[in-house]
């Protein structure tokens, strides 16, 4: 069977779901950010979305501003695609140690971001209607 059809058959179910899980959640909370929703900070992740909107609508400066990992992310996903499903040399050692060297970076553009622009510049702002809030009766 084709890997991209094995890849489908395998992920797409749990691919989906996610995307309809977050999607959701944008629709009652406002973000798909579970951190935001329950303590009210932003995460390593967040500005992703709004990076990938400002990518397609041509806003560069945006696209930069909301996540400025996301370059990083689109080449990463460019070589899978390439590797995995055209030229079908696909190294999943390679592609794992990639990740993890994403999320490290991800990590540290996070504790940058929080220590620069935190709490006064999205997406690095406080998010006062948060689940703990609600409980506590803020
Ligand atoms: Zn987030």
């Amino acid at each position: 069977m084709d890997v991209f059809k094995k890849d489908i058959k395998n992920y797409g179910l749990g691919i989906c779901a996610g995307l309809v899980f977050c999607f959701i959640l944008d629709r009652i909370f406002g973000t798909c950010c579970p951190l935001r929703i329950i303590a009210g900070y932003p995460c390593p992740g967040c500005g992703a979305l709004r990076s990938v909107k400002c990518f397609l609508s041509g806003d560069i400066l945006g696209f930069w501003n909301y996540y400025p990992l996301m370059p990083l992310i689109y080449i990463y996903v460019a070589f899978f695609v390439i590797f995995r499903y055209i030229i079908k040399r696909f190294n999943a050692k390679i592609f794992m140690t990639l990740i993890v060297c994403l999320i490290l970076a991800s990590l540290g553009v996070y504790a940058y971001r929080m220590v620069k622009y935190y709490p006064n510049k999205e997406p690095m702002v406080y998010t006062e209607n948060n689940f703990l809030n609600k409980i506590r009766g803020y």
